[in-house]
């Protein structure tokens, strides 16, 4: 099949390359998928998109018309997609279902530690041979409680991880996972969760019905000195919200993966661009919030996972037959 990977970086071509092993007929471009850029997509017969790739309902009829049929997302989250508009195109959309939880569930306990600890701060400090330890004060994570809200692969993951910290593990999900009851961890309901725990962090899919989930409100429910963790999708916090509640105190720290405003920034040396976005320049002010750029999954056996299962998802629409991946 004829293939056009958008969004494509250095790396995103050696592993699907080496997946691909001259399977299917791959072409690159850098161009994130907008209306104007659907256009390159003319002749192929699907596209490969990852997660600052938009696929709302103009931008799946310009694809279609152009005579794609197959969307090939390199990602687990595909809140990317309007899937009804592609179900009305005949479009098929598949995903990467699962590819090393391990490696989003580690990375969020490094931020979890990294503020923890000021190691962000250390790090910058001795390099400069600044050997105080004032204002590096941690505490202790063994026995904090800690809130996963969204208990599917990556959350449970997380969860057997703090729980190896000593800690007891209060869980929301809306289905109960077993391996996380077999931890001991307590389902309760958000309300609960997020009023109890000292740290938070979040594992849930973005949709409407999670979409700012945390907002003034369940911010104001929490305990003083919370710490926030998101390595999910950026929508589920109300960024100007919690900005106002690091201001007053409230937030011990955040860890943020993720960013409600990320398109066309993360993924991007913007070092020699003036910033327009005053919420995401004020996030970057404060010592206790640790903002990454969508990095939690970058490790080289969450790449191979994903360039594997997308080469496969293109090979099974290509001789018909279907997976656990098809979204639609
Ligand atoms: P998953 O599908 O295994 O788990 C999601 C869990 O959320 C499920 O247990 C589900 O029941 C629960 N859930 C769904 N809707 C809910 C709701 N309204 N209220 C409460 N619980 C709800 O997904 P996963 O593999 O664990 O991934 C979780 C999220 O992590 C993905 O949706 C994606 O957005 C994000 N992610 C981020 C990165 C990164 O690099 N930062 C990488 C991969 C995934």
């Amino acid at each position: 099949m004829r293939v056009l990977v958008y969004d494509t970086h250095s790396y995103d071509r050696t592993f699907l390359d080496t997946a691909n092993a001259g399977r299917h007929e791959i072409d690159y471009t850098s161009a994130q998928l907008d209306p104007q850029t659907a256009a390159l997509a003319e002749g192929y017969d699907a596209v490969c998109l990852f997660v600052s790739d938009r696929a709302p309902a103009p931008v799946m009829e310009r694809l279609a018309a152009a005579g794609v049929r197959m969307i090939a997302q390199r990602s687990t989250g595909f809140n990317n997609l309007d899937l009804e508009a592609a179900s009305r195109l005949g479009l098929t959309c598949m995903r990467v279902g699962y590819y090393s939880p391990y490696a989003v569930a580690e990375f969020a306990v490094g931020l979890l530690q990294t503020l923890n600890r000021r190691i962000h701060r250390a790090y910058n400090r001795t390099r400069e041979f600044n050997f105080r330890l004032a204002g590096l004060l941690g505490h202790d994570i063994y026995g904090r409680t800690v809130g996963v809200v969204g208990t599917g692969k990556i959350g449970a993951i997380f969860a057997r991880i703090m729980h190896g910290f000593g800690c007891p593990i209060l869980a929301y999900d809306v289905q109960e996972n077993p391996d996380c009851l077999a931890l001991g961890a307590t389902y309760v309901s958000l309300e609960e969760l997020l009023s109890r725990a000292d740290i938070i962090s979040l594992h849930v899919p973005l949709m409407p019905q999670t979409y700012h989930m945390i907002n003034a409100q369940s911010l104001a429910s929490m305990k003083r000195g919370v710490m926030i963790i998101n390595t999910s999708r950026g929508g589920l916090i109300d960024t100007e919200a919690l900005i106002a509640s690091i201001e007053r105190g409230h937030i011990a720290a955040v860890g943020l993966d993720v960013y409600e405003e990320e398109e066309g920034k993360f993924f991007r040396d913007l070092s020699d661009v003036v910033i327009d976005d005053d919420v995401l320049a004020r996030l970057m002010t404060f010592p206790n919030v640790l903002l990454t750029s969508h990095q939690a999954f970058f490790t080289h056996e969450a790449m191979t996972t994903i360039a594997e299962t997308t080469i496969g998802n293109l090979t099974d629409f290509e001789e018909g037959r279907t997976n656990e991946n098809l979204l639609r």
